[in-house]
């Protein structure tokens, strides 16, 4: 297998494809596969059970929080939040730091005041806003915003500390570390990077912000719905929430996110440290934001580009191409991407320099 640095779907722990590999016909002589189980069965039960209480205790996460798995991406949170959340409110505050907090703030403007309270877009998105500057309202139904911004790689060093309850889209940096829960109101996640395959979007809400969703909130959108079923108020992507689970037995096995948040530094700070070293490759973001997860550099030729990417993908490093809207390259470093993929990058970069400076 090739090192793949996809920003999602991402690389999957190899543990984990060889062990659904070998459970795939027949799981636990069963007789059938997951795919073929109904999810109602005491065989499914169990195993999207067992999935739910090693996320939890990954995650420390307390029982005045229901954590449901449903379908339709981070993005239909982006509208799912406001439906749910702004009760008999009228403004939300926003913070933006990047292409994903501005797709969350573009929806949310359907149905509600968007207070953005801070944004960077003035620095192209290489930073965070200093939190002393924010402009927060003063009765605001909840604060979104995004930790890790996939694209821009940038990530945030702090919890906001705001009195309306805190919502964030954890979709590229969930597990990456320990996260204390108790300090938000919502949690928001897609599978296909640090949790399992796509086509599954996990959510962490606090209890007393359940049964408040406006009455024209589609019932697939409404977290009540979702709480009340055990997330399965329809038929939910099985799969997915069997595999996510093996990645949560991993997780497991690896020491757990402590242990998780030092490799991924040691990762990050080895590839940070090569690209700023170098003449040849840059990366623009501010040093203290830098997202331990995606991390975005350009060449000093861009005429090289695809040259670069030709030999990358000739010496089976995939998926190093930069987000569409901004080029470039991209490295995208997730839980499951070994420390020796991140040093076979990182000499590949050195023999390109190399040949190419
Ligand atoms: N939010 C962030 C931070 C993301 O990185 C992504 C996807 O890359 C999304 C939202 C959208 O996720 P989905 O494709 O699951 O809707």
């Amino acid at each position: 297998r090739a090192y793949n640095f996809c920003a999602g779907p991402a690389a999957l722990p190899e543990e984990v494809l060889f062990q659904a590999q070998e459970e795939i016909a027949n799981w636990h002589g069963v007789g059938c596969s997951v795919m073929e189980m109904s999810h109602r069965s005491d065989e499914f039960v169990s195993i999207a059970d067992e999935a739910t209480q090693d996320f939890k205790d990954l995650l420390a996460i307390g029982d005045d929080y229901e954590v449901l798995f449903v379908q339709g991406g981070a993005s239909s949170q982006f509208s799912m939040v406001p439906l749910n959340l702004l009760s008999d409110k009228t403004t939300a505050d926003y913070v933006n730091t990047g292409q994903w907090s501005k797709k969350a703030i573009s929806e949310a403007k359907r149905y509600c005041d968007v207070n953005v309270v801070a944004s960077s877009e003035a620095e192209n998105f290489t930073t965070v806003p200093d939190f002393d500057q924010w402009a927060l309202s003063k009765d605001a139904a909840y604060l979104h915003y995004t930790p890790n911004e996939t694209i821009g790689g940038v990530e945030f060093d702090f919890i906001p500390n705001v009195d309306a309850p805190l919502v964030a889209d954890y979709s590229s940096s969930i597990l990456s570390e320990p996260l204390d829960v108790s300090k938000f109101g919502l949690i928001y996640a897609g599978a296909q990077k640090n949790i399992g395959p796509a086509g599954l979007t996990i959510v962490i809400v606090r209890k007393d912000l359940l049964g408040k969703a406006k009455d024209f909130t589609p019932t697939m959108f409404d977290y009540q719905v979702h709480a009340k079923a055990g997330s399965m108020n329809n038929t939910p992507p099985t799969y997915a929430w069997y595999l996510s689970g093996l990645v949560f037995k991993w997780l497991k096995r690896q020491g757990g996110l402590k242990e998780m948040a030092e490799i991924n530094k040691r990762k990050a700070d080895k590839l940070y440290g090569y690209i700023d070293q170098s003449d040849f490759y840059s990366n623009p973001v501010d040093p203290r934001y830098r997202s331990r997860m995606n991390v975005p550099f350009v060449l000093a030729d861009d005429q090289l580009d695809s040259k670069f990417l030709q030999k990358a993908e000739e010496a089976r490093l995939l998926n190093l191409a930069g987000h569409r809207s901004v080029g470039g390259m991209r490295a995208s470093i997730y839980n499951a991407v070994p420390e020796r993929a991140v040093d076979a990058l990182i000499d590949f970069m050195k023999a390109f320099e190399k040949d190419y400076a």
